[in-house]
């Protein structure tokens, strides 16, 4: 979705003129809780078009993460018989497990962002699923860190 009407906020090339009481009404269309059963919220950048004409540069990229992919798929089959992204109630708790540091930032965002409890499980199936791409057995900090960064639209 655009961050507002004109679709113009955010992009450092052009000018929004859509008032701060019109970008909220914009925004708001999308409801919270709608906003909170989705698990990865990321603002995207527009590309100018002639990056996505050329450069046929990120091939390489392109297979190295999906061999990451399917190796962090593959330790969440043999860790639990399930991906991430299903993980429920004690299960999730266990597999999910964090440290004293990773539940204070946690806990800081919560409160920040007013999120839920199904928002707090979000993030901790995101934050395990980052450890499981980083080949990291614990999730730490860092991991959660990232997860929280993934609820964008939950700051306004
Ligand atoms: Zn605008």
């Amino acid at each position: 979705m655009n961050l507002c009407r004109c679709g113009k906020l955010g992009d450092p090339r052009a000018e929004c003129r859509c008032s701060p009481d019109q970008v909220r009404k914009y925004q708001e269309r999308v409801s919270g809780p709608l906003l909170d059963r989705i698990d990865i919220q990321v603002h995207v950048k527009p590309v100018p078009h002639e990056r996505l004409a050329g450069e046929a540069e990120s091939s390489t990229t392109t297979s190295i993460m999906r061999r990451r992919v399917l190796d962090a798929r593959a330790t969440q089959q043999n860790r639990q018989g399930t991906c991430n992204a299903v993980l429920q109630g004690a299960r999730l708790e266990q597999v999910c497990a964090i440290g004293a540091n990773a539940h204070d930032l946690l806990r800081q965002a919560m409160d920040k962002l007013s999120l839920s409890a199904r928002g707090y499980h979000r993030i901790l199936r995101v934050a395990r699923t980052i450890a499981d791409l980083d080949g990291a057995s614990a999730i730490d900090a860092t991991h959660v860190a990232e997860a929280i960064q993934f609820r964008a639209l939950d700051t306004r």
